[in-house]
């Protein structure tokens, strides 16, 4: 039935709003602040002023950890043999970081995903850079002698990410690897005009996305996985095959308590392969050996470990290790990298 007074509450209501928007600034409220502003082109959901804000990781001082302050850790001796190449990591783990992490891990805000994936895609994107061009040197370095060493000195000033870049996957066809085609003739690549470089260089590219996985009590409680939606996220948006590699089967944050010996044998207890999967890397590894030219046939898996914080690196090496274990066991060639979104 007709209600004249529903249309006068109606035409109030829509009039009250055009009048607001008329007089509110433009643009949305930022995810992070709170503040009604122009939201940043480049992170989901938050202004320009909490995207200049973002502590990137600008200059790496431990090439092995990817921290950007002295590293003590790496040189200690029990460190020589860890299970991963490198790690890198988008941010520094200070205040704001611990803030939007929080949100989206402990607080559930779902918003925050698009937001920390697009940090991880951009280190990503440097990772992918700065390793391409060790490939090369170690291509260049392989011609004149055949001795390299495992991770030679690179231009740190590739960081931080460039919030420009084009998006990895633009560039790349879907499945591709990229560096196949590049590497067999790295003349090739000087012979491009300039503005063909960025597509024609050669690519460090992981194989395989894998990520730090959590105990099933934690995800009872948590509802996700904040390490598996960042490699979901990374791996979608990179075009990059994603496995479940790992299982956690001991909860291992609450070990405060304990000794540092003590912490590290629970850490090696803490994870496991999941049944079967050895099998889907295999044809991975499989499918990359066919697919390339008979120099790199014997070429590691080279994959790719995601997790939200690095602190001391024993999560990632107690994971790289179980990896590494089970790979040998199946003889599957792996390398390791490792990938968080903070450092702290
Ligand atoms: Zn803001
Ligand atoms: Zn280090």
């Amino acid at each position: 039935m007709f209600n004249p007074l529903n249309n006068i509450t109606d035409f109030v209501h829509k009039l009250t709003h055009r009048i607001h928007n008329l007089f509110a600034p433009p643009g949305a409220t930022c995810l992070t602040c709170g503040t009604r502003a122009v939201l940043s082109p480049t992170y989901p959901g938050i202004c320009a002023r909490c995207a200049q804000q973002i502590p990137w990781i600008r200059s790496i001082r431990c090439l092995r950890c990817g921290r950007a302050i002295g590293c003590p850790d790496c040189s200690r001796p029990h460190m020589a043999n860890r299970s991963f190449i490198c790690n890198r990591s988008a941010v520094q783990y200070n205040a704001l970081m611990k803030e939007w992490i929080g949100m989206y891990k402990f607080r559930g805000h779902e918003r925050y995903a698009p937001l920390l994936t697009s940090l991880l895609i951009q280190a990503f994107q440097a990772m992918s850079e700065e390793l391409s061009l060790v490939a090369a040197k170690e291509t260049q370095a392989s011609a004149a002698q055949s001795a390299t060493s495992a991770l030679p000195p690179v231009d740190a000033s590739l960081h931080p990410p460039n919030p420009r870049a084009s998006t990895y996957a633009r560039v790349q066809p879907p499945g591709a690897h990229a560096s196949t085609a590049v590497r067999t003739n790295p003349q090739a690549a000087t012979r491009q005009p300039k503005s063909l470089l960025p597509s024609s260089k050669p690519r460090w590219r992981p194989d395989v996305v894998t990520y730090v996985p959590v105990s099933n009590e934690r995800l009872a409680e948590r509802g996700f996985n904040q390490a598996e939606r960042l490699a979901s996220g990374l791996a979608a948006a990179c075009r990059l095959p994603v496995v479940d590699l790992l299982q956690r089967r001991i909860n291992t944050t609450k070990q405060s308590f304990k000794t540092r010996g003590e912490r590290i044998e629970t850490m090696k207890e803490a994870f496991s392969i999941s049944p079967g999967i050895m099998d889907t890397l295999r044809d991975l590894y499989i499918g990359k050996a066919e697919s390339n030219s008979a120099r790199e046939h014997s070429c590691p898996l080279k994959l790719l470990l995601i997790d939200d914080i690095y602190t001391t690196g024993s999560t990632m090496d107690a994971c790289g290790k179980v990896i590494l274990n089970a790979a040998v066991t199946g003889d599957i060639p792996v390398e390791i990298y490792t990938l968080t979104l903070a450092r702290s």
